[in-house]
C-alpha cells in the first residue's frame, strides 16, 4: 500500500506538540509494516538542511514550488513544500496568512504527487493544516485521472485548533463559492479548514477512542459536534503510541544513569541530577514534573490555584514548557514564592524533557481536555507514575492503582478541581510512601506497550476501510 502522509509539523525536523511526534513515528511504523509511505511536510527555516534537489511544477500546473524528497527516516520519503516567502519565519503557525499559508501547501502536496507520479493509495492528512486536500480531492480534481480512487483519512489531534479563516479564504484557495454552506466549508460564518477534513474525507480518526467519544458532544466538540455526530459511523479512535527508540530508559543519552525495570533504583540518581540541573535542593523528596504546552487546556488554572495547598508538603516540582504569556507569569510568580519547591523552565527543551521523565517520581497532567497526550504514556515509560485528569486519552491510557490488589498504574481525578487534583497527588504520596507497593506501580507502568506497532496496524485496517469504501463510491 502506498501512503502519503501529510502533517505540518514531524520530529526530528519540526514540533511543536504531540502531532510531531505522531507524525515522525507513524509513517516509520508503516513503512516497517511494508507499506511504501512518503511524508509531505513544509520547509520552515527550523528544517536544518539545505536544499539540493528542486523540481519546479510546469507553469500550467496547479502550482509551482520547488521540493527536495529525500530519504530520510528509515523508509520513508520526506517530500518538503518549499516556498520561503511564507515557511522561512520565526515560527510555524499563528500569522495572519496562515489561510493562505496551508492552502499553498496543501495544494502543492497535491500536485507534486502528480508531477512525480507518484499515486497513493491513501492520503493520510492530520489536523487543520491538511484540512482542504479532502476537499480538493472530492471536488475540483474528483474528474483528473490522476487522483481516481485515493482514499482520504483525516485524523483530528486537537479539535479546539480548527484553521477559520474569513470567506475570502475560498477565492484565495479557488474553491466554488457552493462550497460555503453549513454542511460543506462553512463554520460559524467562516471558512473552516477542519470541518472541510471532517465533511470530505472517506475515514474520520482522533487519537483515542474516549475523544472519539467526547467530541461528539458540546462540551468538547467545540463546535464541531454536530458536523462528527453526522459523520459518527465513519469516525475511529486510535490511541497514539510512543516512538521506543526516542523514548527508552535503558539507552536514553540524555540520562546521566540509564536503567530499566531491573534497575529502577538508579532513577535516583537521575532525580538528583535533575534536582541540581534545575537548581533544586537535593533532597529525598517526592518530585513532580510536567513537561507541557502552557496552554489554558492543559489544567493550569486548577494547578495554579491548588499550589499553596500542595506546598504545605514535602514535595517538589519542576515544570517545563513554553506558551500563553499569562500562565507562564504566573507560574514564574509561583516559583519566586516557593523558591525550593517549585522550578519553572519557560523553554522548549527536548534534553530536559527527558531528564525530567526520568528523574522524577510522578508526572502530573491535569488536562482540562486531552486528545491523547504523549507525556502520561512517555513517563509511564520511565516508570514515573501520572497522575492524571480522566479525560480524553489520558483516561484511555491507564488504570487506577489498586492498593490491594497492586494493579493499575496511575492515579486519576474526575472533577476540573483544584481539590480533585490535589486529592488524586495525595492519593499517590500515599502510595509513594510505601517502597513496595511504589515500585509495583512502576513495574506496571513498565508492562504497559505503547510501541507504535499495535496502533500501525490499527491504522492499516483504517485505510483498507477507507479504500473499500473509496472504491464503492466511485462505483
Ligand atoms: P500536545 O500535543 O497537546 O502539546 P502531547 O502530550 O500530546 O501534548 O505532546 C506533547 C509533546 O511535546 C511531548 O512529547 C512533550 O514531551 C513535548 N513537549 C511539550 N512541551 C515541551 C517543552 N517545553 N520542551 C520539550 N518538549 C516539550
Amino acid at each position: 500500500m502506498r501512503i502519503l502522509f501529510c502533517a505540518s509539523e514531524a520530529v526530528p525536523y519540526a514540533k511543536t506538540g504531540g502531532l510531531a511526534d505522531v507524525a515522525g513515528a507513524l509513517p516509520k511504523a508503516l513503512a516497517k509494516g511494508g507499506a511504501e509511505v512518503m511524508l509531505a511536510l513544509p520547509k520552515y527555516k527550523q528544517v536544518g538542511f539545505q536544499v539540493e534537489e528542486r523540481i519546479a511544477l510546469g507553469e500550467n500546473d496547479f502550482l509551482t514550488v520547488g521540493e527536495s524528497p529525500v530519504e530520510a527516516i528509515e523508509g520513508v520519503k520526506v517530500l518538503f513544500i518549499h516556498q520561503d516567502e511564507f515557511y522561512l519565519r520565526d515560527s510555524f503557525y499563528g500569522y495572519p496568512d496562515d489561510g493562505l499559508r496551508f492552502t499553498l501547501f496543501n495544494k502543492a502536496v497535491l500536485s507534486f504527487v502528480k508531477k512525480l507520479n507518484w499515486k497513493p493509495d491513501v492520503i493520510h492528512c492530520n489536523d487543520w493544516q491538511t484540512g482542504l486536500i479532502p476537499v480538493y480531492l472530492n471536488t475540483m480534481l474528483r474528474e483528473d485521472p490522476f487522483y481516481k480512487g485515493i482514499a482520504t483519512i483525516f485524523t483530528i489531534h486537537n479539535l479546539a485548533y480548527q484553521g477559520n479563516f474569513p470567506y475570502e479564504l475560498l477565492n484565495i484557495a479557488g474553491l466554488p463559492p457552493e462550497l460555503f454552506r453549513f454542511d460543506k466549508l462553512e463554520f460559524w460564518g467562516q471558512v473552516s479548514f477542519m470541518k472541510g477534513g471532517i465533511v470530505f474525507s472517506d475515514l474520520i480518526t482522533t487519537v483515542s477512542p474516549r475523544y472519539a467519544e467526547e467530541i461528539q458532544t458540546p462540551q468538547f466538540g467545540a463546535g464541531m459536534e454536530g458536523a462528527l455526530s453526522y459523520r459518527k459511523d465513519k469516525l475511529r479512535g486510535i490511541l497514539n503510541g510512543i516512538d521506543y527508540e526516542v523514548w527508552n530508559p535503558a539507552k536514553d543519552e540524555f540520562l546521566p544513569v540509564p536503567y530499566d525495570g531491573s534497575s529502577l533504583e538508579r532513577k535516583k540518581e537521575n532525580k538528583k541530577f535533575l534536582q541540581k540541573e534545575v537548581s533544586l535542593p537535593q533532597r529525598d523528596v517526592p518530585l513532580i514534573g510536567m513537561v507541557s504546552r502552557l496552554a489554558s487546556q492543559k489544567g493550569f488554572d486548577i494547578l495554579l490555584s491548588a499550589m499553596d495547598v500542595l506546598f504545605e508538603k514535602d514535595l517538589q516540582m519542576v515544570i517545563l514548557g513554553v506558551g500563553e504569556k499569562e500562565i507562564e507569569e504566573r507560574l514564574k510568580e509561583m516559583s519566586l514564592k516557593y523558591p525550593d519547591k517549585l522550578k519553572v523552565v519557560i523553554r522548549f527543551d527536548e534534553r530536559l524533557s527527558h531528564l525530567i521523565y526520568g528523574g522524577s517520581d510522578i508526572f502530573l497532567m491535569p488536562s482540562l481536555y486531552e486528545p491523547c497526550g504523549l507525556g502520561q504514556m512517555i513517563a509511564m515509560r520511565y516508570g514515573t507514575i501520572p497522575v492524571l485528569r480522566e479525560v480524553g486519552g489520558l483516561a484511555d491510557s491507564g488504570e487506577e492503582f489498586n492498593h490491594h490488589k497492586n494493579e493499575g498504574n496511575v492515579f486519576f481525578f474526575k472533577e476540573y478541581s483544584p481539590q480533585a487534583l490535589c486529592g488524586a497527588v495525595e492519593k499517590a504520596l500515599e502510595v509513594y510512601g510505601n517502597k513496595e507497593a511504589w515500585r509495583s506501580v512502576q513495574l506496571n507502568c513498565l508492562k504497559k506497550d505503547f510501541s507504535w506497532d499495535a496502533s500501525a496496524k490499527k491504522y492499516l485496517e483504517v485505510y483498507k476501510e477507507a479504500l473499500e469504501l473509496k472504491r464503492k463510491e466511485e462505483k
